[in-house]
């Protein structure tokens, strides 16, 4: 494979623009998406170092390919660096998984990113340099929340999942998006072709090959990733008989992060985790998976303008109107897609969740149609709701989120109200 040897020293000056045609050479592995085993899938190959062994749309790192461009452009990064994977595969064997070769399970997650250089050895040999997409890694987490739960006795020390010192053990998985497009447009039940077009318009004209390379079907996009926590044995997920608490939660950093009270994301998130670790400590396995999706997928700018409009509206921030002000503001209440979110817990191979934290029926909905079976929905409960948050709260529980209380009728919703933009 000596077409495969680039001049290491600098990378070319020289752009191949995506809209030059016949750009398949022979170094370019083929992607049967699905298939049984990685050899017979084919690698993603996404890096630079070798442009005519891309078999992908976009690059690396998700958002964070753009500051990757500015180092190379500022001369401290060397632009056909290939990493040294030596010494860093997962400490916990995972997969594969039934879930990795059937057809369209995943169509946002790449099963063979993880460990790439042991599913392809062969290939890194011959010179491809394939990157990893997903990375697996052990770590303790000091939660103040944690503290108080095993100082009010709801979790105890074990000295195995939580430590003398509070520590919770956690096995954490990174996971960047890799999206297989035809995969995509099934889901969303849109022509694939049009699907190509709109991301093409609506990226600014950013990757020309959804138009000129149809025949490039997976594309690694620049948004942000996802990361599992796991309590608990990592394998045991994909266990039905053992019991699986999970929690999906999506970005909201000024909850999950600088404890703004104006929503119950961080007291459920870090419910999700003392309950996963619980379940890990009488057998069973947690997992809470954190999706990048700030803002409902709308952006923090978008949020912190519905804020103010929900608090200058006419009568102030009440349940009543909480969705109608989203959707003046951004153009839709919510661009999640919650359709993809499960293909994280597929890669894991989960296939029974015995304990769902989450009230959002589109999240329930969306694991159950994947294929996932859902006994118990578990609230947050009441006591770790914010003031503030209350809107938040009665208007999902009257737009139909999972809760054990009757619905609230609309004049009740119009009394429970938050405080004014200027308090
Ligand atoms: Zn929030």
């Amino acid at each position: 494979m000596t077409g495969l040897k680039v001049d290491i020293k600098k990378r070319s000056n020289h752009v191949i623009l995506a809209s030059q045609s016949n750009l398949k050479f022979r170094e370019t592995l083929p992607i049967k998406w699905g298939a049984a085993n990685a050899l017979e899938r084919g690698p993603v190959v996404a890096s630079n170092t070798n442009p005519k062994a891309r078999n992908a749309i976009g690059g690396h790192s998700g958002s964070y390919t753009v500051y990757r461009a500015l180092s190379i452009a500022s001369g401290k990064f060397p632009a056909l660096h290939k990493p040294d994977l030596h010494n860093t595969q997962s400490p916990v064997p995972l997969g594969p998984y039934s879930q990795w070769s059937e057809p369209l399970k995943m169509v946002t997650v790449d099963p063979w990113g993880l460990d790439p250089q042991l599913h392809f050895k062969d290939l890194f040999t011959q010179g491809y340099d394939i990157r990893p997409t997903i990375s697996v890694t052990q770590a303790h987490l000091q939660i103040p929340e944690i503290n108080e739960a095993i100082e009010k006795g709801r979790l105890k020390i074990d000295g195995k999942i939580i430590k003398e010192n509070h520590d919770v053990r956690v096995t954490k998985v990174a996971i960047d998006p890799v999206w297989y497009l035809p995969g995509i447009a099934q889901r969303l039940n849109v022509d694939e072709g049009d699907l190509r077009r709109i991301l093409f318009q609506e990226t600014g004209g950013m990757y020309p090959e959804f138009i000129t390379r149809p025949d490039l079907k997976v594309w690694l996009p620049p948004i942000g990733s996802s990361t599992a926590y796991i309590f608990g044995d990592a394998q045991d997920l994909a266990k039905p008989e053992v019991e699986l608490t999970c929690r999906v939660h999506d970005e909201c950093n000024g909850s999950d992060v600088f404890g703004s009270d104006i929503c119950t994301c961080r007291p459920y998130l870090m419910y999700g985790i003392e309950d996963a670790a619980r379940t890990a400590q009488r057998g069973g396995v947690g997992i809470i998976v954190y999706y990048r999706k700030e803002g409902r997928a709308l952006g923090e700018v978008t949020k912190f303008l519905v804020y103010n409009a929900r608090k200058r509206q006419e009568g102030g921030d009440t349940a009543a109107t909480y969705f109608h002000r989203t959707e003046c503001v951004a153009g839709t209440e919510d661009a999640r897609f919650q359709e993809f979110m499960p293909d994280c817990l597929h890669f894991f191979g989960i296939k029974k969740i015995h304990n769902l934290h989450s009230m959002s029926n589109m999240k329930y909905d969306a694991i159950v149609k994947s294929g996932i079976e859902v006994v118990n929905r578990i609230s947050i409960p009441d006591d770790l709701i914010p003031q503030d948050a209350q809107v938040e709260m009665e208007a999902k529980k009257a737009a139909g989120y999972f809760t054990k209380e009757p619905k609230k009728t609309k004049e009740a919703l119009k009394k429970v109200k938050g405080r004014n933009i200027d308090e």
